[in-house]
């Protein structure tokens, strides 16, 4: 069987918990992914390490870092996603967490786990449109969802981060522009060459953009969102994230395609190891 975790320090878990089941009971009905799943709530560096996945959920960034730092399992989980390069979702909260770079509000920065070459920029909407929702057409649910992959897919946005900016390099090296802005930075563990760098970031994907054309968002004085498409969904090898709640609908289209991604990076680390052993 395979276990997939969802992070439960603070937030949305037990949501994604519910539309994993869901999601796997969809797979089941498929011929092709006939597997026993275990979803389990991660607290412990212990709970983490039975994972073959993991799901951090929206909720407050700031809160769920602290309380990962205090129960110390923020490094282990910088193990699982930038060393053990297990599949790892982000929702919202999820997705601030595991950008390489994210800038500080009135309440603070956090640490963060890093993974995305990216930077985040947090409550991205302002107060006039804090929480909306979009429905939008999720281009990657297209080749895996075989029922429904055209129609529209309910995003929900609440104090939503968008990704500003994909960064022209990895590991938490701070530009200038952004030590000037304060930003908070996932600190590396491992010193990557430029080429691997800029291999890195190249790997960013872009899954999902909204255009933000509404006349709130015009109005907003902070942000020039007119006519701009913001990034909203990105992935980076391993790692995805998006700035919308799927948790909080009812619809598991995303957590049947991650599932499906969850498995084939397990076929692919089970035929490394298979090589390593016959080495
Ligand atoms: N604004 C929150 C943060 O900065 C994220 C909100 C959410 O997850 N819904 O962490």
């Amino acid at each position: 069987g395979f276990t997939v975790g969802v992070l439960a320090l603070q937030g949305a878990f037990s949501e994604h918990v519910q539309l994993l089941r869901q999601a796997a009971k969809e797979l089941k009905q498929r011929k092709c992914a006939d597997i026993e799943w275990e979803f389990i709530e991660v607290r412990t560096p212990q709970e983490l390490a039975r994972c073959e996945g993991l799901i951090i959920p929206g909720g407050e960034s700031t809160a769920m870092s602290l309380v990962a730092a205090r129960s110390g399992i923020l490094e282990p989980l910088r193990e699982f996603v930038k060393v053990q390069r297990k599949p790892t979702w982000g929702t919202c909260a999820g997705l601030i967490l595991l950008a390489e770079s994210a800038n500080r509000t009135k309440k603070g920065g956090q640490e963060l786990i890093g993974g995305l070459d990216v930077r985040v920029n947090r409550n991205h909407f302002g107060r006039q449109q804090e929480s909306f929702q979009a429905s939008l057409n999720l281009p990657f649910l297209g080749d895996t969802a075989d029922k429904g992959a055209d129609q529209p897919y309910r995003c929900v946005f609440i104090r939503a981060p968008v990704v500003e900016k994909i960064l022209p390099h990895a590991n938490g090296v701070q530009t200038e522009e952004e030590e000037r802005a304060e930003t908070v930075v996932a600190p590396s563990k491992t010193p990557v060459d430029e080429l691997a760098k800029q291999q890195l970031s190249k790997d960013v994907e872009v899954m999902a953009t909204l255009s933000t054309k509404t006349e709130a968002l015009q109005e907003n004085q902070e942000h020039d969102h007119a006519g701009k498409e913001d990034i909203i969904a990105v992935r980076q090898g391993n790692v995805f994230g998006c700035s919308f709640h799927p948790e909080l609908t009812e619809d598991p289209r995303i957590h049947v395609w991650w599932l499906e991604e969850v498995l084939k990076a397990a076929e692919r680390r089970q035929t490394f190891e298979l090589a390593d052993r016959t080495r």
